[in-house]
């Protein structure tokens, strides 16, 4: 049976993620935090609307949102199990912003904010509201906690993938000279969202010739010519999470000349990176694993980005896998491994992999074959 097959996801087990977040906020000196990342907020909650915040209290949580969320926001909540521990503030910004204020004078303590994520006006509207209380500054509180994926969050990310690995296979037919790189890129996505993606999980990029040397190159009408390398970077959304892969094909079958090697460089690098991964490891290592294979081809100043990131909720978040990345690697941590080469004007090889670790290496995520021809 595959992924695609499965007839029901485990839901994500969103209770007790306060609860595991609360010793990481006091760790951080605060006794309550302000999380304004809509994306924290769902991960916290399971609330998915487009506006809302969380107030995290050494007790208690508050969930602000506006009358357009009223019904969806109530039955998150409950779906989630948390509709007791977490207060629903529902109205306009105005009520909003007084309902979390009160919580905070009730609460005490020194109050953090999202650093990443709340604007100097915003920091200045909450210090004015909140005076004499000081807002403080903190990074990465939630993000750290979403690292590690629960069985429910490996389903929708393997779903996604399998999305995507089913969508490549249709549309593979369609790297051949003559096809457009736009051509290609709406063929993808609209697969992805037939095959049961709710969205595409970042803008698709089909890169040929020439421009497969800009890593984040867009989708052109440039028509695919025999013997382009052409990168093909996309990934699925299921339920809020995120695939991601990346192959290079060959147009008319074997590359030729520098690219040759640059192919085989890239795989082989590829391959390294995967060896490497396994609990306990710095992220930092599994950079180091590919650059050294890259290097040793000659090829070390032409891949210029770092080897990957952690997927989930976002396309890139924590954990950062690059030259010196810090965070140990542990079981149910996902990230991509995705070295690439790039020789301007010429064309460029990326290959990458969604692994997720796993008690003794990692296990792949994304399946499709890397087969070169195309
Ligand atoms: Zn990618
Ligand atoms: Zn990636």
């Amino acid at each position: 049976m595959s992924a695609l097959d499965l007839p029901g996801l485990p839901p994500p087990q969103v209770a007790g993620r306060l609860a595991r977040l609360r010793p990481r906020m006091a760790d951080a000196g605060v006794d309550q935090l302000l999380v304004t990342s809509t994306v924290n907020v769902r991960y916290l909650t399971g609330f998915s609307g487009s506006a809302g915040i969380v107030l995290v209290t050494a007790q208690d949580a508050l969930l602000a949102t506006d009358g357009r969320y009223r019904t969806q926001a109530a039955e998150q909540l409950r779906f989630a199990g948390i509709d007791g521990e977490v207060e629903l503030v529902v109205g306009g910004a105005q009520l909003q912003r007084e309902a979390v204020a009160d919580a905070v004078r009730r609460g005490g303590g020194r109050l953090g904010l999202e650093a990443e994520h709340v604007t100097w006006a915003g920091m200045q509207r909450w210090a004015a509201l909140l005076d004499p209380i000081e807002p403080v500054p903190t990074s990465g509180l939630v993000e750290a906690l979403r690292q590690v994926k629960d069985a429910g969050e490996l389903a929708r990310i393997e779903r996604a993938a399998a999305i995507a690995d089913g969508a490549l296979g249709e549309v593979r037919e369609l790297v051949r000279a003559g096809s457009t790189e736009a051509e290609i890129a709406l063929a993808l996505d609209t697969a992805m969202r037939r095959l049961g993606a709710e969205d595409r999980a970042f803008e698709t990029i089909v890169a040929s010739g020439p421009n497969a040397a800009k890593p984040h190159a867009r989708p052109t009408s440039r028509r695919l010519e025999p013997g382009d390398p052409v990168v093909v970077d996309f990934g699925a959304t299921v339920e809020g999470y995120r695939s991601d892969m990346t192959r290079t094909f060959c147009v008319g079958g074997e590359p030729t000349g520098r690219l040759a090697a640059v192919f085989a460089a890239v795989a082989e690098a590829q391959a390294a990176g995967l060896r490497a991964i396994r609990p306990g490891l710095v992220a930092g290592e599994v950079d180091r694993a590919c650059r050294d294979v890259v290097g040793a081809a000659g090829f070390g100043d032409a891949f210029e980005h770092g080897t990957g990131h952690g997927v989930g909720l976002d396309i890139h978040e924590a954990p950062a896998v690059g030259p010196g990345s810090t965070a140990i690697l542990s079981a149910g941590v996902v990230v991509t491994v995705e070295p690439g080469v790039y020789l301007p004007g010429v064309g460029g090889v990326r290959i990458e992999d969604t692994v997720v670790v796993t008690d003794d290496g990692c296990r792949l995520v994304t399946h499709f074959p890397k087969d070169l021809a195309a």
